[in-house]
């Protein structure tokens, strides 16, 4: 069967699967002569899968794991990543609301984190960030459940752990995969994370961006029940998304699973080192945390009591010592994590990848977009508009977390100017209109076809 018929085929068992998902255009034949392969299923990976998959360019995803799948913590998304799901695909968004858990109470609708000195045993809030959508948290797991929905099983190959990729003496790129298969596609996308291999064939493996950097934070991931969360500190805390901060150390915690549930997480500055790069978690105890948190106020303290026995450590890295030079190379590029792997403290790094594959959609999807060399035009003018903001994303988040814990140089602990660092930097993320940058990105991509 040709790939035109078969992704016919899907269309149709799609339309009758998925007919409560409206979308910028329906499933239908391919409208685009080219194949782009995705490798890596994460956010960025999939959201990019359904931008393209229902703008009828033809997709296929390759995933290392069995199958699709999230580590079940918390992540929340600002306005500018709520616009991005949009423009990605209407059903996207739709899952995200479905999903997504808000500040319990009326009057914090609007607050994105109360702020509080963690070392008081006050309830005291010091500062208070806000923006327009306020705290949207969603439970990783339950998010990329929703939106494998609008992902055809069809198109996605699983156990496929990337390799290497070539060209062909046809001129398409052969990918190499762990499994001894391979497969070919006319441009690859890699969507492969902090590790990316994608990056490692664009910058080479050498390359100081090819690995990315320990951040001298790790942190402790939690959820615990929330009812136990307003024993412990309160029903204002407990319900509504908080930042503790610290001396070397910071504490954040936000709604999901529709308030049942408290996401928290403790992060704390070290000088040591992550003893094994392979392996960005390890296991550590309760009493671990509350060894690190000892010197906090009651609040922090009462509510790491709270999580269980067995916690993950996370590691924190990012691309933050070495850029990537670039995000592309031919028909090569990469997005999300891949191209700027962040530390989490603007909680941003998600959302970022969303608009990544918002504005590679829109232009992969041009109609002028035919050729080869037309896809190498699209991934040039990708690399131009989005590698400044990526890259921003990822020192300023370092910055800011510093901020969170105190040690930011001239920011120290005055809490006038932490806050107004934060609002400074969130108004870079957040106040944005991506649907101007979509057309700012097809008017720079005129200059290139
Ligand atoms: C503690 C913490 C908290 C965070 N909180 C937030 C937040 O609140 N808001 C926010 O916006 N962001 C947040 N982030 C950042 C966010 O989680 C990431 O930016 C985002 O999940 C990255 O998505 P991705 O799809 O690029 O990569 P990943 O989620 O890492 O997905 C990569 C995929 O590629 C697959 N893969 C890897 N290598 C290969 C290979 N060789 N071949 C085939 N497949 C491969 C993997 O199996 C995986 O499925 C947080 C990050 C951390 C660590």
């Amino acid at each position: 069967m040709s790939e035109a018929a078969r992704l016919g085929l899907i269309a149709g068992q799609l339309e009758g699967s998925q007919k409560s998902a409206s979308s910028k255009g329906s499933a239908m034949a391919p409208t685009k002569p080219f194949e782009i392969a995705i490798v890596g299923g994460g956010i960025a990976g999939l959201t990019l899968a359904i931008a393209l998959y229902h703008r009828q360019v033809p997709v296929t995803v390759y995933e290392q794991a069995p199958q699709f799948g999230e580590i079940g913590a918390g992540v929340s998304f600002s306005p500018n990543a709520v616009q991005a799901m949009k423009i990605c695909h209407q059903g996207v968004h739709d899952a995200f609301e479905k999903v997504c858990t808000k500040n319990v109470w009326e009057s914090k609708q609007k607050v994105w984190f109360d702020y509080l000195n963690g070392m008081s045993d006050s309830r005291e809030i010091a500062f208070t960030i806000s923006n327009s959508l306020g705290q949207n948290g969603v439970h990783r797991a339950r998010f990329l459940d929703e939106i494998v929905k609008l992902v055809p099983k069809e198109i996605a190959r699983f156990g496929k752990k990337l390799k290497d990729i070539k060209e062909g003496p046809n001129g398409k790129l052969v990918m190499s995969f762990e499994d001894g298969t391979t497969a070919e596609a006319d441009a690859v996308v890699g969507c492969d994370g902090i590790k990316s291999r994608v990056r490692q064939v664009i910058v080479g493996p050498d390359h100081p961006s090819a690995h990315p950097v320990y951040t001298h934070k790790y942190a402790y991931r939690g959820l615990v029940p929330m009812d136990k969360a307003i024993g412990a500190i309160g029903e204002e805390l407990a319900l509504n998304s908080c930042m503790h901060m610290g001396p070397d150390g910071h504490v954040l915690t936000f709604p999901v699973d529709h308030g049942k549930t408290l996401n928290m997480v403790a992060f704390r500055t070290t000088t040591d080192d992550w003893p094994d790069f392979q392996r960005l978690t390890r296991p550590a105890k309760r009493e671990d945390a509350l060894r690190d948190f000892a010197a906090y106020g009651t609040n922090v303290k009462q509510l790491l009591a709270l999580t269980k026995p067995n916690l993950d450590v996370w590691a924190i890295f990012d691309l933050g010592d070495h850029p990537v030079p670039t995000f592309y190379k031919g028909r090569i590029s990469i997005s999300g994590d891949a191209a700027h792997a962040t530390s989490p403290h603007h909680g941003a790094g998600a959302g970022l990848c969303i608009e990544d594959s918002a504005i590679l959609a829109e232009l992969l999807a041009d109609e002028r977009v035919q050729t080869p060399k037309d896809i190498e035009a699209v991934f040039a003018t990708y690399n131009a508009e989005r590698k400044e903001r990526g890259q921003w994303l990822v020192q300023s988040s370092r910055w800011v977390g510093d901020c969170y814990e105190w040690r930011a140089p001239g920011i120290g602990r005055d809490f006038a100017k932490i806050e107004h660092e934060i609002n400074t930097r969130n108004a870079i993320i957040a106040n944005v209109d991506l649907e101007e940058m979509c057309v700012q990105a097809k008017q720079a991509l005129s200059k290139r076809l």
